[in-house]
């Protein structure tokens, strides 16, 4: 009788314990985003604009963190961040998203799922507000990986998705771009945008409490791009991709990274060659798509939620909360 007292009171201090655990026991979870790579001076941002825009990349991580913590999975970690700078006018994507050539937007955005290796997007929406979470309805209520243009805005409808006018895209700094860009072409036909005109893309990548990877990505392309033109970011594999090791979002001139095939690359070489998730994202973003002339960056994360963040050009609007739970946020590449 006495030893059942004994072994009723040990196994309630033994689930006390558990339910009390500090959380470093729990199990490990982080979140990187991206808010654009390219030409970011010091001298182009006001103080004021500077704050706005580590404000939000701040919440956005923020965001994100707290799905995890609460043991939410990584998909709605990423959607949670990718929404609130969809929403911000800071980022080429969703509000903010840049003008293509006819002066109209056209979006495009990724998710994909590296638990599960499930993944939707769609490329060339003009009037959904939060492209991101049309993306996750491909990937979760249809039988496609990608969707475009008016048929991704018939199966928006009929998930009840948000439809924005197109007033709502419009913002004065992306349109004052649109107009540069078109002068510039007068005088250069094919010359090649500065790298100005298209920073902005978002993207998160993030490890649950499951252990399980995704990647999300949200654009509106290039600025002055064709119509119909459709860029790496929701290309599974060049500007998304994610499996059980690895998790990559990219920003930067689409067109190059989808002749890398830049996020399946890094991957790739995590998979295959047993690189660290800093070798291989440095190899292709430094190396390979350095000398093709590729500009831009990505973040990429690993099983154990290590993060990297590369970029070849001046700056990359970036945050993380790693897994020891600090949080970074920075522009600039001397931070
Ligand atoms: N990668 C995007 C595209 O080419 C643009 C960007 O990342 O800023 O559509």
């Amino acid at each position: 009788m006495k030893r059942t007292v004994w072994l009723k009171a040990f196994a309630a201090v033994v689930a006390l314990g558990a339910l009390g655990a500090p959380s470093s026991s729990a199990a490990p979870v982080a979140i990187a985003i991206h808010g654009g790579a390219g030409t970011i001076e010091r001298s182009a941002l006001t103080r004021e604009t500077e704050r706005a825009i580590r404000a939000d990349l701040e919440r956005a991580a923020r965001a994100g963190y707290q799905v995890l913590k609460a043991g939410g999975s990584s998909v709605d970690a990423n959607l949670a961040a990718v929404v609130i700078l969809e929403d911000s006018p800071h980022f080429n994507a969703g509000k903010g998203a840049v003008f293509n050539a006819a002066g109209k937007h056209e979006l495009d955005a990724a998710i994909m799922d590296g638990a599960k290796r499930r993944a939707g997007a769609i490329a060339g929406v003009s009037r959904v507000r939060n492209p991101i979470l049309l993306a996750r309805a491909v990937m979760l209520n249809s039988n496609h990986v990608l969707l475009t243009g008016e048929g991704a805005e018939n199966f928006a409808r009929s998930q009840g998705i948000r439809f924005a006018p197109e007033r709502y895209f419009y913002t004065e700094h992306r349109w004052q771009q649109l107009q540069t860009a078109k002068k510039l072409e007068k005088l250069k036909p094919l010359a090649a945008l500065p790298s100005t005109a298209y920073f902005g893309t978002v993207g998160a990548v993030s490890l649950d409490q499951q252990g399980g990877l995704s990647a999300a990505t949200s654009t509106g392309g290039m600025t002055n791009k064709r119509f119909g033109r459709v860029g790496d970011s929701p290309l599974i594999g060049a500007g998304t991709f994610a499996d059980r090791q690895c998790a990559v979002s990219a920003t930067g001139h689409g067109e190059y990274f989808i002749r890398s095939v830049v996020a399946h690359n890094i991957c790739a070489r995590v998979a295959y060659r047993g690189d660290s998730i800093d070798k291989a994202a440095e190899a292709v973003v430094l190396e390979e798509l350095k000398t093709i002339g590729g500009d831009g960056g990505v973040i990429a994360m690993d099983q154990y939620g290590q993060i990297s963040m590369p970029f070849n050009s001046a700056g990359m609007y970036r945050a993380m909360i790693d897994v020891n739970g600090k949080l970074t946020v920075q522009i600039f590449r001397d931070e």
